[in-house]
């Protein structure tokens, strides 16, 4: 396996380190807050040893269910410091997916806010696992609820707790991505893969202490948990932090902090380009514009490449499983090889399989596996996904359809997956599919994604009613509603007679994607 030779010891190293070499650094910034590398780890010292006071051990786990906050950040920080693990969670979930989580995860103490703990509050009362809940906002703590700020970042000096710094090899965090079953799988990303991750973005990215970010995606995805906030903590440059993505609030921030590196999937950078406040400045001051998480339209590169004129285009492609970054477009290449994915990046060693099990050549298409210290050895707890999605010699099955051109450049052509890549967001269609086929009146129903020119692709669900009844979109939207999350309610529904099956009664998927009329337009 190749690897970077100089490399920190474990994540908290990078910011030891930041903190050592730029003490006056702007670290991270939220709102009125700013913190230096110096503030930063003082801060992050101050927690690891709080949360030691509170029992918590190497190996514990921590769940997160916060936005992009300080506090976040932090947590993120100390438990790399003291070995706990944290656990991320996705704040746009229904509790009972939550819930899944905490528990499969065997989760000791919870860090949310008044807002977010509301559909979980009953569920905390009884649960034997979660010992502490700890909210960060200013509210009246409830019962078994304590203040993150009173508890947790209350300064005790000279009473520092001992701890063994956790080895390369060990458990960072364990990321839920959802599953071909329908139950989410807990990836469980450790020091080495986080640090191996973080190195090559700034190998290939070639940023610096002075580099500026703004971290409008989710901090509960690698993307902007690997690519963008560990990556500075490594370089010492600046995270500038949005609670959630808001489309004003993100053009006032870049350009109000010169934020020089933005990482963003292209969904959001839709919605940047075509809101009216954004032509209102210019952006000199961006040298980087990297995307990924989903495939990037050619007129959308070509547009954030106006844009952005002082800046390269990155694509960068890569999973949960690969703690973020497997292919990164190197500079310069973004015109000539716009539909690519980009190279691998230095210690990726990929295969491209064919479905008989051999390696293809150049140009030829199949399966993308993956191999690195940047990859996952485990998903948490579930042998069943461990040895499906692995081989045997340690590469991981991305389920994505790819080749590699005769310049090694990666291309993305397809998806074996049967799942929606909703502006980044990936959704399995079994998840929703479980949900319909839970109505009385639904005999059969068939989830697959259509085009969508915001949100690259939307749901659609065709649904075969019981014989004799009567049921209207409206009313499976409602249904579909309680018992998911939002973003996981098919956007369409259409009723159909029958749906294509091949001879062996398997349901025809790309035949339903093809018939769509939204995916001929
Ligand atoms: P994040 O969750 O932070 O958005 P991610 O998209 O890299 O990161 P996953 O949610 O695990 O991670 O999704 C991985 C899948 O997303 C890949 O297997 C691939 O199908 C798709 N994907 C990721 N990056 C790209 C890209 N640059 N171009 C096309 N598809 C991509």
């Amino acid at each position: 396996v190749k690897m970077f030779a100089e490399r920190p010891a474990n994540v908290y190293e990078m910011l030891a380190h930041s903190a050592a070499t730029f003490p006056t650094n702007e670290a991270l910034i939220k709102g009125e807050t700013r913190l230096n590398y110096t503030e930063l780890k003082q801060l992050t010292d101050t927690l690891a040893n709080n949360l030691m006071e509170k029992q918590i051990k190497k190996g514990d786990r921590i769940a997160l269910l916060l936005g992009n906050e300080i506090e976040f950040v932090l947590t993120v920080l100390a438990c790399a410091k003291i070995g706990a693990i944290f656990v991320p969670l996705n704040t746009k979930l229904t509790a009972s997916e939550l819930i899944y989580m905490m528990t499969n995860a065997g989760t000791k103490m919870l860090i949310t806010n008044s807002l977010l703990v509301k559909p979980l509050e009953d569920w905390l009362i009884q649960s034997q696992f979660i010992q502490y809940c700890y909210l960060t906002d200013d509210q009246q703590p409830a019962k078994r609820m304590y203040s993150f700020k009173d508890e947790l970042l209350k300064e005790t000096p000279g009473s520092e707790h001992p701890y063994t710094s956790p080895s390369e090899t060990e458990p960072l965090y364990i990321m839920y991505t959802s599953g071909t079953t329908g139950l989410p799988k807990g990836a469980v990303g450790s020091h080495i893969n986080a640090i191996h991750s973080c190195l090559s973005y700034r190998h290939v990215l070639q940023t610096d202490h002075t580099v500026r970010t703004l971290v409008a995606i989710p901090l509960f995805h690698v993307t902007g948990l690997i690519g963008q906030l560990l990556h500075m903590m490594l370089v010492g440059g600046t995270v500038v932090l949005m609670e959630r993505y808001q489309t004003e609030t993100a053009i006032r921030l870049i350009n109000q902090e010169k934020i020089t590196f933005l990482f963003n999937v292209p969904t959001i950078y839709i919605m940047m380009m075509s809101h009216p406040l954004f032509n209102a400045f210019s952006y000199d001051f961006v040298r980087i514009v990297a995307y990924g998480g989903a495939p990037m339209s050619k007129e959308t590169i070509i547009q954030l490449k106006r844009c952005f004129p002082n800046a390269f285009m990155h694509n960068a492609y890569g999973a949960t499983e690969t703690t973020s970054p497997t292919t990164i477009m190197p500079k310069h290449y973004s015109e000539e090889k716009t539909n690519s994915v980009g190279l691998p990046v230095p210690v990726a060693d990929l295969r491209i399989v064919s479905e008989d099990g051999a390696d293809c050549g150049p140009g030829e298409i199949g399966e993308l596996y993956i191999k690195g210290p940047m990859v996952i050895k485990e998903y948490w707890n579930n042998k069943e996904a461990n040895l499906s999605s692995f081989t045997e010699d340690g590469y991981w099955k991305s389920g994505d359809i790819s080749c590699i051109d005769q310049d090694g450049f990666v291309y993305i052509m397809d998806r074996k997956k049967d799942v929606i890549n909703r502006g980044g967001e990936k959704i399995y269609s079994i998840e929703i599919e479980n949900i319909l086929y839970a109505h009385p009146k639904i005999l059969e129903a068939a989830v697959i994604g259509v085009k969508d020119p915001l949100f690259g692709e939307e749901i659609k669900a065709y649904i075969v009613k019981r014989p004799g009844e009567e049921l209207t979109e409206e009313e499976v939207i409602i249904f579909a509603h309680k018992h998911l999350p939002k973003f996981k309610v098919p956007k369409q529904i259409e009723f159909i007679e029958e749906l294509p099956r091949n001879p062996g009664g398997k349901i025809l998927k790309k035949k339903l994607i093809e018939m769509s009329p939204e995916n001929n337009q």
